[in-house]
């Protein structure tokens, strides 16, 4: 049986229920729809981006709308463009079955004619923007005078972005005994105002604590000085060749200066903030969903409402000025089950802030090292290899075989493949012959102590189905090991590293030395990473670095000088 059914909803709404594949409500759906559908009632439900909070509201809304008449009945209002689209596209899947509900986003920076035109038709349910809500109001395109329902979705966000006006008189338009539902990441004072002033006696559903940030993210910080934070992003992005990510930055400016530079060395990156037009920020979005953007660089203003399920790392570029705001964005990552890593870059003097933070999202950091030359050489060596064991022939190729095994002829099995990754690790070792120690200098010693800890190599990843979390898991069970005795998990696309205190070492070699799973050999191996972090300076000087060149595709766009097009070249 599908749990839904449990939970009262109607035959149409758990058949598309069936249909997208939901087989158990999700916390908040538990939590709210049963109430929601039971008696009228007021809500707050604290619940974060990801958790299923479309239909935690949207199912009941639906389910409790009459279809057969033609009025306005409920209400959504969300902070911006993309997540009215967004909430419109899931609720017209979720009424699938009920062909007589006619649903109506309406949002700026689109044709209000137009809309005015579709809520002539008829809406049972708008989804607004409260800006553009207010200018339909005004010409008098839209009646809400006999709404039911008036959900505020991100309340949070839309407070944030200085709708509480538009929304007052919003809400001053609508009839006194609808219910209203408000779904929020965060409780700040003016969420609460707003819940005070416009609520009676509303239920309150908090999922996970308030504020609290997700359980599916990993919250990691690196100390830099200051004028190296854009080095120590590329050895980020460098580190994590699968790296699909939005990068913060506090200003417009930055945002567009990062994107210009990361375009320049050759990443797949993209800037999305305020002075782009409409038009580019839609390419910019379309470009980040079809994953031909791997850095999405924005403000946390143009941020607000990307929902963009798969998204493996946050970057905090710079710290935001309000809490709230950290939890939103790294928010982004570690949705809908999946797990996510929210990355601070930040000087000495910011470290502070992060124990307000980690007091406020009720999560500790972990304090890591910005990888080496060699560290990223490494990593990009194994994903080099992999990407070539799993490279799918095309027989096209067949055809000019002979001509080339004609070329290697003298060279034997060892000899190819050393000549094979060579051609990357050249280019790695140009590029990172010079680079240096990014880490600021008190940084190792005050957090991240690397002496006495071993670093491994495993040759399993996300490609099996693996996340940090699950790692983790899956190595503690089976060396037998503590809670915090497997740290700095970094899984990669199908290999991973993570450390061990040294006196592990031999217990966590010999749990792998002959282990196998459904069939496969499972490979554990010291990484040769080692932390720069008590080595001194001549050593590090003397350490022969690793470079790497430009090995990524290039991403265009015909509209937009937010995407340009950058050719293979070199990074400089
Ligand atoms: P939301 O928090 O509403 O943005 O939802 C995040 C994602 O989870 C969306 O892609 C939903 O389609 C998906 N989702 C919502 N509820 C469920 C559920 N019960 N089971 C599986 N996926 C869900």
């Amino acid at each position: 049986m599908n749990l839904f059914e449990t939970l009262g909803l109607s035959a149409p709404l758990l058949e598309a229920i069936d249909d997208l594949g939901f087989e158990r409500p999700s916390e908040v759906q538990q939590a709210a729809i049963p109430v929601l559908l039971a008696v009228p009632t007021d809500m707050v439900a604290l619940a974060q981006t990801g958790t299923g909070k479309t239909a935690a509201f949207g199912f009941p809304l639906l389910h409790l709308i009459n279809p057969t008449e033609h009025i306005t009945q409920g209400l959504i209002l969300a902070p911006t463009r993309e997540l009215c689209l967004q909430i419109a596209s899931e609720l017209k899947q979720y009424a699938k079955y009920m062909p007589q509900v006619h649903i109506v986003a309406i949002y700026g920076g689109a044709s209000i004619e137009e809309q005015a035109r579709n809520l002539k038709k008829g809406a049972h349910i708008i989804v607004a923007t409260p800006g553009r809500m207010q200018d339909m109001m005004r010409r008098e395109f839209v009646s809400i005078t006999h709404i039911n329902y008036c959900i505020l979705d991100e309340a949070d966000e839309m407070l944030n972005m200085g709708f509480y006006e538009d929304i007052r008189a919003i809400l001053a338009e609508t009839p006194r005994e609808k219910n209203t539902w408000l779904f929020s990441a965060t409780m700040p004072t003016e969420v609460a105002k707003i819940a005070k002033e416009f609520m009676h006696h509303p239920k309150e559903i908090t999922i996970g604590h308030k504020n609290q940030a997700s359980d599916n993210v990993l919250h990691e910080c690196y100390i830099v000085n200051g004028r190296q934070r854009y080095e120590a992003l590329k050895r980020l992005a460098d580190a994590n060749p699968s790296i699909f990510s939005v990068v913060f930055c506090r200003t417009k400016r930055d945002t567009q200066a990062v994107a210009e530079k990361l375009i320049e060395d050759g990443y797949n990156a993209a800037a999305l903030h305020g002075d782009l037009s409409q038009n580019q920020r839609d390419l910019v979005m379309k470009g980040f969903r079809a994953k031909q953007i791997q850095m999405l660089v924005a403000t946390d203003v143009a941020a607000r409402g990307i929902d963009v399920d798969d998204i493996t790392h946050v970057i905090h570029y710079q710290l935001p000025d309000e809490i709230e705001t950290y939890t939103h964005r790294s928010g982004r990552t570690g949705r809908a089950g999946k797990s996510g890593v929210s990355m601070v870059i930040l000087t000495k003097s910011e470290t502070k802030r992060i124990k307000t933070i980690e007091r406020i999202i009720q999560k500790t950091f972990e304090y890591k090292t910005i990888p080496s030359g060699m560290e990223i050489c490494e990593i990009q060596l194994y994903h080099l290899a992999n990407t070539i064991k799993d490279t799918q022939v095309n027989p096209a190729v067949n055809e000019y075989l002979p001509a080339i095994y004609d070329v290697l002829n003298n060279l034997n099995r060892e000899e190819l493949i050393q000549r094979m990754v060579a051609v990357e690790f050249n280019r790695f070792y140009n590029y990172y012959s010079k680079s240096k120690d990014l880490n600021a200098e008190s940084s190792g010693e005050k957090f991240s102590s690397t002496e006495g800890e071993t670093r491994y190599f495993i040759n399993i990843g996300e490609r099996d189905g693996y996340d940090w979390r699950l790692l983790k898991d899956f190595l503690r069970e089976n060396i037998g090991l503590g809670k915090n005795d497997i740290f700095k998990v970094d899984v990669k696309d199908t290999f991973s590293f993570f450390n061990t205190e040294a006196e592990m070492t031999q217990i966590v070699l010999d749990t792998f030395s002959n282990f196998k799973m459904d069939n496969r050999a499972i490979h554990i191996e010291i990484s040769q990473q080692k932390s720069s972090k008590g080595k001194s300076k001549k050593d590090r000087k003397d350490k022969k670095l690793l470079h790497k060149g430009d090995k990524r595709r290039a991403s265009r766009s015909k509209d937009s000088s937010a995407i340009s097009f950058s050719k293979r070249k070199r990074r400089k």
